[in-house]
């Protein structure tokens, strides 16, 4: 069924009947792009970007008054989202059910983007099966004074170690100052086993290689090292999807790469809006080609 969920994709060229309001207003000030180029971008896109986001509990940052502006995170669902906006109960720490939201298609995506949404960060997990993680990330967010070499080396020092692990990982810049490295698992494992072996990799690595890495979050530790963020995997975390604008002064997308790219890259935000659009148009094949068959991969166990 991983399969069916990756297909879907192909749905998209279909018309939906979603109105962009206010196409015209500035969302991205310093690129001058505007909310209908915003809406063109995701419509452009959806192809690339539904696989990773649709059937997914999702958080939207949305930014009503551009990147400039206030923004905010929505996890619940809300009538006013639109029509092709679904709503998924999930049970919330202190007890009882609240709706969360969820799309399927091309038309909830521009739903999304007529409410002024910018970023979409799915969980790590599927609609009808919460509790249960398809994947795992570690988020490296690089300290002050940290050289974008020393991100792309410890990118590969965690592929290589999840290798040895016997889990296969895709990377994709953050559209930010960062970058992902991400391993698709067998479904199974409950949230607290996923976290407890990502909380473990994260700190072994930094304690091995404490001048490279820490595994705190602490913001005081962080300085000229990268802070190994093994905290997206808890149950109600979320990281941005591959394809995601974000709410950037520089437009910068979340761009996934094959581990032969990385190399090539300057930044997270290496690939602006118009740039990011180019790649996707110009791709041929699958980016993170084996993810269908690393799906299978099972969470290392130590008992
Ligand atoms: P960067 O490379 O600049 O760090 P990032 O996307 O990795 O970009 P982080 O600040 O490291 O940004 O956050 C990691 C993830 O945590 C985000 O992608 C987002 O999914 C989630 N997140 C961060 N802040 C919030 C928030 N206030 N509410 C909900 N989710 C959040
Ligand atoms: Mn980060
Ligand atoms: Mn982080």
């Amino acid at each position: 069924d991983d399969k069916g969920v990756r297909d879907v994709g192909e749905q998209t060229t279909t018309e939906d009947a979603t109105t962009i309001s206010s196409p015209g207003r500035v969302v991205y000030p310093a690129l001058k792009l505007t909310k209908q180029d915003v809406a063109d971008y995701y419509r452009a896109i959806a192809p690339h970007l539904l696989p990773e986001v649709v059937n997914r509990p999702l958080s939207l940052l949305r930014c009503p008054d551009g990147v400039e502006g206030t923004c905010f995170f929505q996890k619940h669902h809300a009538d006013a989202l639109g029509a092709n906006v679904h709503a998924t109960p999930i049970r919330e720490k202190g007890g009882g059910n609240d709706d969360y939201l969820f799309i399927d298609d091309v038309a909830g995506l521009m739903d999304l983007v007529q409410m002024n949404t910018l970023e979409l960060h799915p969980w790590g997990a599927r609609v009808g099966d919460v509790e249960h993680p398809d994947r795992l990330v570690f988020d490296l967010d690089p300290g002050e004074g940290v050289a974008w070499k020393a991100i792309v080396a410890g990118a590969r020092d965690i592929r290589d170690k999840l290798e040895q692990a016997g889990l296969a990982s895709f990377v994709r810049l953050s559209g930010g100052k960062g970058l992902h490295v991400v391993a698709p698992i067998q479904r199974g494992p409950t949230w607290t086993q996923v976290r407890d072996f990502c909380e473990a990799f994260a700190d072994a690595m930094a304690t091995h290689q404490p001048t490279r890495y820490v595994a705190t979050a602490s913001k005081a530790k962080r300085k000229g090292v990268i802070f190994i963020d093994w905290l997206r995997n808890g149950r109600g975390a979320t990281s941005v999807a591959s394809w995601s604008l974000r709410a950037r002064k520089e437009a910068g997308v979340a761009v996934p790469l094959r581990w032969s790219e990385l190399g090539r890259t300057r930044s997270g935000a290496d690939y602006p809006m118009a740039r990011a659009l180019q790649r996707a148009a110009r791709l041929k094949g699958d980016v993170w080609e084996g993810w269908d068959a690393a799906t299978r991969q099972a969470l290392p166990t130590f008992d």
